[in-house]
This record gives structure tokens, C-alpha cells and sequence, in this order.
């Protein structure tokens, strides 16, 4: 039993009080509130909270109480489960109609275990409305039904909601216990090591390194831009490759997913030949209009992804021009050493305090919705 937690990271604090409400889940007559209906799991991204949420599922589902080897656990972890319902959204929203069939499908008697669990995992994408509809649904819960929503924080969901469920924190896992996970996946350690560092504990992103050397090169091209800015001409370049390459892999991104998604929708609405009933027309306009919002979207988190790696690169400045011993120790991009102490030579450590603000700023700025090229030129320009 409680196999299945062994896929939580570095999550010790957590998995105990998940065993526990395992445990008084048994027992009907339990009444220490170690089990409750509805929860939210909240953590910084890529520390897990999906995964939290969905050993939860497990271990609430089989008869073994999480045995990670067991059909249940097994189709539980993939969201397959007759009795576990994966809500894995892939628009910017859930709407209201969404949670209302979701409520229906929740309320019905689990069929093959003792629970019906609901998985959410994008809560914070719950519209207003739809966080109205799943109160209701969460304050009266059925006897049998547990309701699992995930979240980056706690003022990312209705206070309402909040209220109403117990929240768990996951944390960022150290780099240590991300690079033995890579490792159990037959990741060589050093490569492991690497892109654990490289990501600072978002496991996902971890991963991603390790396996694929584009995403490692992409990296590597992004690192060595602030050595590469010298004067505005420069700056101006830089920011139009970094944008560039953000829209390059937005694109890969949504070729891979758009087609097959309006292919899925057409064949919903029994396409006959090229004629697709209004209904139908009105849908496939809705999820194209979702398609560009989402593709945009994935610009912006991108382009996020790549201005905290530039901060990580001028931590490692910073370090250096403080005199910090023992540098192997303390640096995350080892990699870049040489453009590193080029860099802290060149530099004073205030100016490197002054290019990390306002690399800090700019991701504010584009999660504000700023024009994306104009906001990175003039970051760039900063950086000189
Ligand atoms: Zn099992």
C-alpha cells in the first residue's frame, strides 16, 4: 500500500497527510477529519500537483490502497479510471456548461470502487460562474465523492472555494531529488544532474532537457545572449531571435494539436462529406478563435520560460562578483562558466541587480498582456 505517493517528489509533508486520510478513509466510523470531500492543491509549477492529485485518485480507488502496480492504479494515474474523471483542461477557460455535466457524471454511484473522484487540474481556469456551479456541488458533496481540484496558489481560486476545501502545498523539489527521478528513468546521471540544476526543481521542464537536445540547445542560444548584446543594434537582434524562437516553438506546438482537434470536433458533430450542420460551423469557430488565444498563450509562456533562465544566468553573475567560494557548488548554469565570468568581470554586481529587476519586470509586463516583441526589445536594451 501507498506505492503509488512514490511519484510525489520530495513531498514528505504532504504524502503524510494523503496516508492518512487514506487511512481514515477505510474506516467509516473514523471521525478524526483525516478524510474530507473536496481539496486543492496548490505549488509553484512543475512541482507536481497533478500528479499529487492523481495518486490521490489511486490510492483512493484501489482495493490495495495505492499499490502503483494494480489496474486501478494504473488507468486511476492516467485519468482512465471508470470511477476517476480527469478534467485536464486545454483552453484558457472552463466554462459553466463544462462543471455542469461534470456535477451530473460526479454525482452517480461509484461503479467498481469505493469512490468517485474528480480531478481538476487547472482550477484557476474555472470561470466565475463555473466556480459558482462547483461550490455548490463541493459544499453538498455525495457521500462517495471526493472532489481533487489543483491550482498554482491559493488566490489563483474563488475564496468561496478555497474555504470549502483543504489545501495541500506542494513544494519545489531540490535538485538532488529531480535528478535521481531523471535517473530512475535510465537519464545517464550526469545529463540528469544537468537538467535538474538547469530547471531548478520544475520537474517537467527537467525532463524535457534531458530528453530532448533542442530543447537543451534552445537553452544554451538563449544563456549566451546577454554576452552577445553589446550595443542597441545588438539588443534589437537579440530580442527578435528570442521572440522568433518563442513563436517557432509555439508553432510546432499547435500544428501538432490544432488539426486534430477540429478533426475531433467535425466527427462529434457527425460531418457529413464538407457539410457540417450551424451548430456544428459555430463550434469549430469558437475552438479556432480558442486555438489563436491559446497559441498566443503559449508565445507568452515561452518567452517566460526563457526570461527565468536569463535571471538564473545573472544569479550566477552575482555570485561570482560577490565572491562566493566554492562556485561549482553554487552555480546552476556550470555549463556557461566562461560566459559567466566574462560577464562578472565586465560588469558591476549592482548593474547585474538592476538587469535581473527589470528581466523581473518584463515577465510582469507580458503577463499583463504587453506587446511581446516591443517588451522584450526594450528589456534587450536594458541588458546592454
Ligand atoms: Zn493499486
Amino acid at each position: 500500500m501507498y506505492e503509488v505517493f512514490n511519484n510525489l517528489i520530495d513531498q514528505d509533508s504532504v504524502v503524510e497527510v494523503l496516508k492518512e486520510a487514506i487511512e481514515s478513509s477505510k474506516n467509516d466510523l473514523d471521525d478524526s477529519q483525516g478524510m474530507t470531500h473536496a481539496w486543492l492543491f496548490t505549488g509553484p509549477p512543475g512541482s507536481g500537483r497533478s500528479t499529487a492529485a492523481l495518486s490521490f485518485a489511486a490510492a483512493l480507488v484501489c482495493p490495495n490502497s495505492g499499490c502503483d502496480s494494480c489496474n486501478h492504479c494504473r488507468t486511476a494515474l492516467a485519468g482512465s479510471h471508470a470511477d476517476v474523471e480527469l478534467v485536464r483542461s486545454e483552453g484558457l477557460t472552463i466554462k459553466i456548461d463544462e462543471v455542469r455535466e461534470l456535477i451530473t457524471r460526479a454525482s452517480w454511484s461509484p461503479s467498481v470502487s469505493n469512490y468517485r473522484v474528480v480531478v481538476i487540474e487547472d482550477a484557476d481556469r474555472l470561470t466565475e460562474s463555473a466556480g459558482n456551479a462547483l461550490l455548490k456541488a463541493i459544499e453538498e458533496p455525495g457521500l462517495r465523492t471526493v472532489w481533487l481540484l489543483c491550482a498554482p496558489t491559493l488566490s489563483d481560486v474563488l475564496p468561496t472555494i478555497r474555504s470549502r476545501t483543504r489545501n495541500l502545498t506542494l513544494r519545489t523539489p531540490s535538485t538532488k531529488a529531480v535528478s535521481i527521478l531523471l535517473q530512475r528513468a535510465s537519464i545517464p546521471a550526469e545529463l540528469a544532474d544537468f537538467s535538474a540544476r538547469a530547471s531548478q526543481g520544475h520537474i517537467g521542464r527537467a525532463r524535457r532537457l534531458a530528453l530532448d537536445e533542442g530543447a537543451r540547445n534552445r537553452r544554451t542560444a538563449i544563456l549566451k545572449l546577454p554576452t552577445a548584446i553589446t550595443d542597441i543594434a545588438s539588443a534589437f537582434k537579440a530580442a527578435a531571435l528570442l521572440v522568433d524562437a518563442a513563436k517557432k516553438e509555439a508553432e510546432i506546438e499547435s500544428d501538432r494539436r490544432d488539426d486534430k482537434e477540429i478533426h475531433d470536433l467535425k466527427e462529434a458533430w457527425g460531418q457529413q462529406g464538407s457539410k457540417l450542420s450551424q451548430g456544428g460551423s459555430k463550434a469549430v469557430k469558437e475552438l479556432e478563435k480558442e486555438q489563436k488565444s491559446r497559441s498566443t498563450r503559449m508565445v507568452r509562456d515561452y518567452l517566460d520560460i526563457a526570461l527565468l533562465d536569463m535571471v538564473t544566468f545573472y544569479r550566477d553573475v552575482l555570485l561570482v562578483q560577490s565572491d562566493a567560494t566554492d562556485i561549482a557548488d553554487v552555480i546552476i548554469n556550470m555549463d556557461l562558466e566562461y560566459e559567466i565570468m566574462k560577464m562578472s568581470a565586465i560588469t558591476t554586481a549592482e548593474q547585474t541587480l538592476r538587469k535581473m529587476d527589470a528581466i523581473m519586470r518584463t515577465r510582469v509586463n507580458l503577463s499583463h498582456n504587453a506587446n511581446p516583441l516591443i517588451a522584450v526589445e526594450a528589456l534587450m536594451v536594458q541588458l546592454r
